[in-house]
């Protein structure tokens, strides 16, 4: 499974027949939750590239790196 590097946990919980899915976040240091109804993970393990944290996060450290390098 894909999973975003700044995903810190991720764990599903059952409810009858609604699934909660709890992670954490390390770029904005929050814990959220999705809720379904059916097989549903959040965007931290499908397309995490489309996640505005990801980006920002990402293009944060790109920036580093490459006043580093220059
Ligand atoms: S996909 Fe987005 S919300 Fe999920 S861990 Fe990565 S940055 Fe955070």
């Amino acid at each position: 499974m894909r999973r975003c590097p700044y995903l810190e946990q991720l764990y599903k919980e059952r409810r009858g027949p609604i699934r909660v899915y709890h992670f954490d976040c390390h770029v904005d240091h929050r814990s959220k939750r999705r809720i379904a109804l059916r097989e549903s993970p959040p965007i931290c393990v499908r397309c995490f590239e489309d996640c505005h944290l990801y980006r920002e996060e990402r293009q944060r450290e790109d920036g580093i790196i490459q006043r580093y390098t220059d």
